[in-house]
């Protein structure tokens, strides 16, 4: 039997950056990961907003710099919004997950891929995963399908956007520096479609509010009246699911702890979750570190206490998906209010908790 103080179940940004926290304080750490490789099966879009860009060393050359902000009304009239020393940060994804990978590694956690977590158990005061391995603690940071939640009967979001998206080569966008939202409660009930330059391609895409579903080509085919597509090859496509309920409840069951998508951290209004994957996934490596070590606080307290509630995001949300036909948001597209609250949503995340 393989015995590990902490075992992780899923090497996404959440998983990874817990087994980085976690080695980098001297605890053994193994993280099963059931993807082949990093980087490889990417759901993600992988836009980083500034916050996250301030508080983690992202690699530059793995990222290209957007600043500004072009919303559409379903009209496809736009404004533009910027704010001055704001930005948004594309990414070369797949290569950003073997960077944070070998981070992980080079500060000793051990990385197992190609090694799904299948079943755990209780066993005394340890966790026994897979029948093979035991540990003192188990994340689950398996996403929100959350495979250790089912385990443990921890609770799992029900509220889900699926994002569909597709990568380009040859498309050229109006304005190179700018993140291009379109609000259209047709083709993306509850959120938006997209189109922002990427590292070294074009990424364009949309989320919907299930049970809507995103029809990806009839978005593009919209797009095909503001963007050139004749020059366009698909180079990838991907999309998934974000959950966007807020925190699950419960999140932590004795040493079982959700993390992540799995926890429901993720914005239900921008359902962005890439930064709080990373922040947290770091702050419970801390948290569990500093209970191995010192004793005091149980870890899932810690989390208690910090892990975000968004209750204001949620409110809006629910605003946003039920309050806003088509024809509104056409007509309040220059109200100024309305740009201001769009403003805050884009720029000030952290004002609306
Ligand atoms: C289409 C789309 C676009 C998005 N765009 C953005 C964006 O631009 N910016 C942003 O901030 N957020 C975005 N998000 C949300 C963001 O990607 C997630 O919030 C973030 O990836 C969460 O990280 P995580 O580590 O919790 O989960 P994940 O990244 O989903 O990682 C979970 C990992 O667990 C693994 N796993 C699952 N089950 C098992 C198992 N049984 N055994 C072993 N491993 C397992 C998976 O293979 C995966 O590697 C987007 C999401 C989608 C779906």
């Amino acid at each position: 039997m393989h015995h590990t103080d902490i075992l992780i179940a899923g090497g996404g940004f959440a998983g990874l950056a817990c087994a980085k926290s976690l080695a980098e304080r001297g605890i053994a750490v193994t993280l099963l990961e059931r993807k082949k490789a990093p980087g490889v099966g990417m759901h993600t879009t992988g836009i980083i907003v500034k916050e996250c860009a301030d508080e983690f060393a992202i690699p530059e050359h793995l990222t290209r710099k957007v600043t500004d902000v072009r919303l559409y009304a379903p009209s496809l009239r736009y404004i533009d919004l910027a704010s001055p020393d704001y930005f948004f940060l594309t990414t070369d994804t797949p290569a950003l997950m073997r960077h944070l990978s070998d981070e992980a590694a080079k500060a000793g956690a051990e990385i197992l891929y190609d090694t799904p977590y299948e079943s755990a158990g209780r066993q005394g005061e340890s966790i026994r995963v897979n029948g093979t391995s035991s540990c003192r603690f188990l994340i689950g940071a398996d996403g929100p399908r959350s495979r250790v939640a089912d385990d443990f009967a921890l609770g799992k979001n029900t509220q889900f956007l699926l994002g569909a998206e597709a990568e380009y080569e040859g498309l050229t966008l109006a304005d190179g520096n700018a993140f291009c939202c379109f609000l259209d409660r047709r083709l993306a009930h509850g959120y938006l479609g997209w189109a922002i330059p990427g590292v070294g391609v074009a990424q364009v895409g949309l989320a919907s509010r299930l049970p809507h579903k995103p029809d990806i080509d009839v978005f593009t085919a919209r797009l095909g009246q503001v963007f050139d597509f004749s020059q366009a090859k698909v180079l990838a496509r991907r999309g998934g699911l974000i959950p966007v309920g807020g925190l699950v409840n419960p999140f932590a069951r004795g040493n079982v702890i959700l993390l992540g998508d799995a926890a429901g951290i993720v914005s239900p209004l921008t359902a962005g979750g890439i930064h709080t994957a990373l922040h947290y996934g770091t702050a419970l490596g801390n948290a569990i570190a500093a209970h191995l070590h010192h004793g005091g606080t149980h870890p899932a307290q810690a989390m208690q206490r910090v892990y975000p509630r968004f209750r204001a995001k949620r409110i809006l949300r629910t605003a946003y998906e039920t309050l806003a036909p088509n024809w509104l948001l056409d007509a309040v597209l220059t109200n100024p209010l309305f740009t201001r609250l769009a403003s805050d949503v884009f720029f000030k995340k952290k004002q609306l908790r």
